[in-house]
């Protein structure tokens, strides 16, 4: 049976105003501009509003006081926290830790993907933030667990993720970083470069071997001089790089969401979370990491101030992109239809008929009033 919603519609090249979806089991099957017609039954009325596609969050480590870490029923629990932040669907993303605790985590992470949940948002693989990282910028991760890159390191990663490995965050520079770049393009991962010291010509000859993406922009990593453009000069000038950003107010300045857009355009730069467990919970003290983390006042920091991640959710990222001057148009591409090209996902990001019927409903301060899973209503779920 089809499923009627009626509203004001941001398709990726126009804003229906009015327009209808007609979705149809877990995709769309139409979109009009207009009523819908007059025997249309089962309809959602979504006028006061703004109906957009899902978002896709590229990189997040936890939400709702569940750690990716930790294991399935914690992968379980973001996955079904996420609806009531937009997102639809979720690269769970491992952080830099002991190498036993590394591969546990991939194995949970994996065994969810293969069997999602269905009232939750879609983890769509894995997302690996090291180990491969530079020890000038390790971000959170203690020394001991930065490794070298290594095949048979890769192949261990490989091993416990399955099919499930999506993308892997390395610095470039590290001596057989480039080997391991070319190694993991070939199988079709995504690789990202941060926690990196690379100068220019390293981010010229990691573009070579097949890196193609900017971890969290401006964070962890050589920054610009205009005799060295360094690592986050390499990715601006390089047009096969995307970036993506923590659009949090905290991470980057408006200012740089500003310059960082007009640089990459939309299409060429997501906004992401990099949200670890506190995000959407109280705020406190956190064990996170294996460190103690302090979220206070919308950051997360371990106690020599460091950041941790972020508190971010999904459509906060869009309010504040958009609050920078950046077209509502545009900072929802960037959220949902950018993430997902950027991933290598061609069923989801836009509203158009044959993509997946991954769909948010905004009211006009941008907060989320619903959201759809696949044809399915998620939120707010029927238990509240
Ligand atoms: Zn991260």
């Amino acid at each position: 049976m089809s499923i009627w919603i009626v509203g004001d519609v941001l398709t990726p090249t126009s804003h229906l105003c009015p327009g209808y979806i007609r979705v149809e089991g877990e995709h769309i099957v139409s979109v009009g501009a207009g009523e819908p017609p007059h025997d249309a039954a089962n309809r959602i009325d979504a006028r006061r509003g703004l109906i957009v596609p899902g978002f896709v969050d590229l990189h997040i480590h936890g939400a709702g006081g569940s750690d990716l870490m930790s294991g399935s029923d914690d992968v379980r629990a973001v996955s079904r926290f996420l609806p009531r932040t937009g997102c639809t669907a979720f690269l769970p993303t491992t952080i830099t830790a002991p190498w036993p605790d590394t591969l546990g985590a991939i194995a949970a992470i994996a065994k969810v993907c293969q069997d999602p949940d269905p009232a939750g948002a879609q983890p769509i693989g894995i997302h690996l933030e090291g180990p491969f990282l530079s020890h000038r910028w390790p971000g959170m991760a203690v020394a001991d667990w930065i490794r070298p890159p290594d095949f048979e390191g890769v192949r261990a990663l490989r091993a416990a993720a399955g099919s499930w490995l999506r993308s892997v965050t390395l610095a470039p520079e590290v001596p057989g970083a480039l080997a391991v770049i070319e190694e993991l393009c070939r199988s079709g991962v995504l690789v990202s470069v941060a926690h990196s010291d690379a100068s220019y010509d390293a981010m010229c000859a990691a573009a070579e071997a097949g890196a193609r993406h900017l971890t969290h922009a401006f964070n962890a990593m050589r920054g610009l001089h205009h005799r060295e453009p360094g690592t986050i000069g390499g990715a601006l000038d390089l047009p096969s790089f995307s970036v993506e950003v923590i659009a949090d107010g905290v991470h980057v300045h408006p200012a740089i969401l500003r310059l960082l857009w007009r640089i990459k355009g939309w299409r060429c730069m997501a906004l992401v979370t990099d949200a670890m467990p506190a995000a959407g919970a109280r705020e406190g003290v956190y064990a996170f990491g294996g460190q103690e983390v302090v979220v206070h006042g919308g950051s997360a920091r371990l106690a020599d101030g460091r950041l941790a991640g972020s508190v971010l959710r999904m459509d906060r990222a869009v309010a504040v992109a958009v609050a920078a001057g950046i077209p509502l148009s545009e900072a929802v591409g960037m959220a949902s239809l950018t993430p997902a090209m950027i991933a290598g996902l061609t069923d989801r990001g836009q509203l158009a008929p044959g993509f997946r019927a991954d769909l948010v409903m905004l009211d006009t301060d941008l907060r989320v009033v619903w959201t759809m899973v696949g044809g399915r209503l998620v939120w707010p779920s029927v238990n509240g």
